[in-house]
């Protein structure tokens, strides 16, 4: 056989938002093509349909791709990185290996349009050009209500959803050959994707370990342990939630992993945490479907009556902006929650509602103010779940919680901290004279927020 044919023979794999080798139906296809295969990943900061990452999202990328290396390596091959633009580096890729083939799995941002005009040049200059389903249990294309639109409201969506069947499990390859000649890597120190000075990453470092091998003990210790007490997922005290929304996020471990994990491991009197569970999955998959049919989730409201609404002015906010960010709001259970998010990139659940809800409506501040810092801090900041999510508080968003129905922090925290554990880890100063008066007051802001959102109505 020549070289060429030989090469020929190479399959490109490109990996994105799914770090992972189990389940990876790009990567089990390369496996079936036979020949050798090179996987590669490209830090795309030169696209204008990429959103650049956060720096938690940075720290946690790093050593996820380290982990993804050393797994590649005990299976035979290599992981390549490169830097920039996506459409440019992989076609440069493609001449430089002679690859026949190039694979990967789906994505549904905006970034996706990268991926259409790369097939057809692939596939005009003669390279095969396949791409998968793996990252949602079900495609946004293929979920649509009866006059075939995408749904607008949660619950019927996702009862369509459960109708279907979730496709079955990716095989896990057992080997990888590599190509003959080594193809050339960045260095992944040379992205400086890490905090240096300062390093401020050592709460991150405490709380997680990236990469898969630690994904899917995760998923299984949660089944295993942790399901059975789902129910009291909204207590924040509580380690009762999975913790799977970074591996998620970046696909250590794909949502149909979970759901057969889920499905088949749990008994019958268990199928109402697992339903509850599952339901979780299904925001997911519902905010996925959201970004799919409007992009600009992020920048744009997509109530456009919320256009009109008289958000106070990062300006005339700064200072209470500055205190909500680092937790100094004299609100103990929205502090609790900023000072978790700042130490270890993540924040429960009901504490997230209620430091959002805090920002826009008492702070009468702009939910995409609050979904930067979010997207700047949480590891686990999620194109599709961070501004779907902020929307929904805001009010402005698909199928969002009515305006009027606004979180009082002080209740909550009287109904899911009432021993005040949560706070009391995050703010132990809570009862002395350091912790800081309330920045507003939260009956005189509530009723702000109302009349500012009756003249956004009566503008219309
Ligand atoms: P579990 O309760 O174990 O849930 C399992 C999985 O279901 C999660 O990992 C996640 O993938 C999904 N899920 C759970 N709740 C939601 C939800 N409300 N919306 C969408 N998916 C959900 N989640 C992110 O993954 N990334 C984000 O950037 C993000 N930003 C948020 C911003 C705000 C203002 C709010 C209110 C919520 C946000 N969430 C986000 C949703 C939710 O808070 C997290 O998914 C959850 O806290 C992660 O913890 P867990 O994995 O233990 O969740």
């Amino acid at each position: 056989m020549h070289a060429a044919d030989d090469a020929a023979r190479t399959t490109l794999v490109w990996l994105r938002d799914d770090l992972r080798i189990t389940d990876n139906p790009a990567l089990a296809a390369a496996t079936d093509r036979g020949g050798p295969v090179v996987v590669v990943f490209v830090l795309d900061d030169d696209s204008a349909e990429v959103r650049p990452i956060g720096s938690a999202s940075r720290w946690w990328l790093h050593h996820s791709l380290t982990s993804l290396a050393e797994r590649l390596a005990e299976l035979g091959t290599p992981l390549v990185l490169r830097r920039g633009g996506a459409e440019r580096v992989i076609q440069e890729l493609v001449a430089e290996t002679g690859a026949g083939a190039v694979l990967w799995n789906r994505r549904y941002s905006a970034a996706r349009e990268i991926d259409a005009r790369l097939k057809t040049r692939l596939r005009e200059d003669g390279v095969e050009a396949e791409s998968f389903a793996a990252n949602l249990l079900f495609e946004p294309h293929t979920v649509t209500n009866g006059s075939g639109e995408p749904y607008r409201v949660y619950t019927p969506f996702w009862r369509a959803c459960r109708q279907r069947d979730v496709r079955p499990l990716a095989p896990t390859p057992a080997r990888l050959s590599a190509p003959p000649d080594p193809v050339p890597s960045d260095l992944l120190g040379s992205w400086q994707l890490l905090p240096t000075a300062p390093d401020w990453a050592g709460g991150i470092r405490d709380t997680w370990s990236p990469g898969e091998p630690d994904a899917l003990i995760a998923l299984n210790d949660f089944v295993d342990e942790t399901l059975v007490d789902y129910g009291l997922r909204d207590q924040p005290s509580r380690s009762v939630t999975s913790r799977l929304s970074p591996r998620l996020r970046f696909g250590e471990v794909s949502p149909v992993q979970v759901w057969h994990r889920i499905t088949s491991a749990v008994p019958g009197a268990d199928a109402t945490v697992a339903d509850k569970f599952l339901g979780e999955l299904g925001w997911r998959e519902f905010n996925w479907h959201v970004l799919y049919s409007f992009p600009q989730l992020a920048e744009r409201n997509i109530r456009s009556e919320f256009d009109r609404f008289p958000w106070q002015s990062e300006s005339e906010a700064g200072a209470e902006i500055e205190a909500w960010r680092h937790g100094r709001t004299g609100i103990p259970l929205v502090d609790a929650g900023m000072r978790e998010l700042w130490r270890t990139g993540y924040m429960h659940n009901r504490v997230r509602l209620a430091a959002a809800s805090f920002l826009v409506k008492n702070l009468l501040v702009d939910w995409r103010v609050g979904e930067r810092w979010f997207w700047d801090t949480l590891v686990d900041a999620d194109e599709a779940n961070n501004p779907g999510n902020w929307q929904w508080i805001a009010g402005s968003g698909m199928d969002a919680a009515p305006y009027f129905r606004i979180f009082n922090p002080v209740l909550q925290a009287q109904k899911f901290d009432p021993e005040r554990r949560y706070i009391r880890t995050w703010v132990p100063e809570v009862d002395s004279a350091d912790y800081p008066e309330p920045v507003v007051d939260l009956a005189l802001s509530r009723r702000r927020a109302l009349a500012a959102y009756e003249s956004t109505k009566a503008g219309g």
